[in-house]
């Protein structure tokens, strides 16, 4: 090996192993060392050389994760090796998936690298659900935010909340169904129509995709009438959901009962 190893960190794509992009596979392809998460379809591993060597350093059950101080140097070494090394993400590597931290490690200790982008799951889902994130009539703004909210900010949260229940048509929420009832109450404490139309997206883009509608009135008991849409889950909010009534294809071609069906 000529010592000139590299990183490339690429967004696996939300879950349908063929939605990742070409570039992303390519990478794969020539990939000496594979490190993959929880959220990356395992089916693309098959892409990688046999002999190529496969890290898993996502969530397990009651376990530990890998750290992202550890992830960040394993990059760094086998790269300094003179390996090529794909670190696969779920979805889109920037959104909520720390490329940014491990890029910065990387150019901090001189290690070539590059970002693959993917498709992440928050347009994803929603598209496999039959929901276009913007729509001309119902959604001309569109925002990404993290359910997993801090509760050490209350001002600055106050802030963010006053602007996703007014100033946003459509917001997807990633890692927000445990804090689902937070999230439903604080939209409509800060102005949003409790009658807002609502998604909640489980393994979109996936066989096993599951969805609920409802209103942020109501999402909370619907989800709870159906226990099969689990985590990983996207919340959806705003009108735009309502297009699923007209456009579910995905579902229907896999001859899926719709649990949402009123
Ligand atoms: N980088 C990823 C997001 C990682 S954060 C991306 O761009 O998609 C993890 C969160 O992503 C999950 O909690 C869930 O909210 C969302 N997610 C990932 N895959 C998903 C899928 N197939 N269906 C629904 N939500 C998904």
């Amino acid at each position: 090996m000529s010592g000139a190893g590299k990183v490339y960190l690429v967004g696996a794509g939300p879950g349908d192993p063929k939605l990742i992009t070409v570039k992303g596979l390519e990478c794969l392809q020539k990939a000496d060392v594979v490190v993959y998460d929880r959220l990356a379809n395992p089916e693309l591993l098959a892409y990688a050389p046999e002999t190529a060597e496969r890290i898993y350093c996502g969530k397990l059950p009651d376990h530990h994760t890998m750290r992202q101080e550890s992830i960040n140097e394993v990059l760094a070494e086998k790269a300094l090796e003179g390996k090529i090394v794909v670190r696969l993400k779920g979805g889109d590597p920037c959104v909520f998936g720390r490329a940014g931290e491990e890029a910065e490690h990387l150019a901090g200790r001189g290690v070539a690298f590059e970002i693959v982008p993917g498709v992440t799951a928050g347009i994803a889902a929603s598209a496999y659900a039959g929901i276009p994130v913007t729509h001309r009539d119902h959604g001309s703004s569109f925002a990404v935010v993290t359910g997993h909210l801090r509760e050490d900010k209350p001002e600055l949260a106050v802030e963010k909340w006053r602007a996703l229940a007014s100033g946003i048509d459509t917001v997807a929420f990633y890692m927000g169904v445990a804090n689902l009832p937070l999230i439903r109450t604080q939209l409509i404490k800060h102005g949003r129509d409790a009658e807002t139309p609502v998604a909640v997206i489980s393994w979109g883009t996936l066989p096993k995709q599951a969805v609920v509608t409802g209103t942020l009135a109501n999402i909370e008991e619907r989800l709870a009438e159906n226990s099969h849409v689990t985590n990983p889950a996207i919340i959806l909010v705003g009108d735009v959901v309502k297009m699923r009534e007209k456009i579910n294809w995905f579902e229907a071609t896999l001859g899926v009962n719709d649990s949402l069906a009123e």
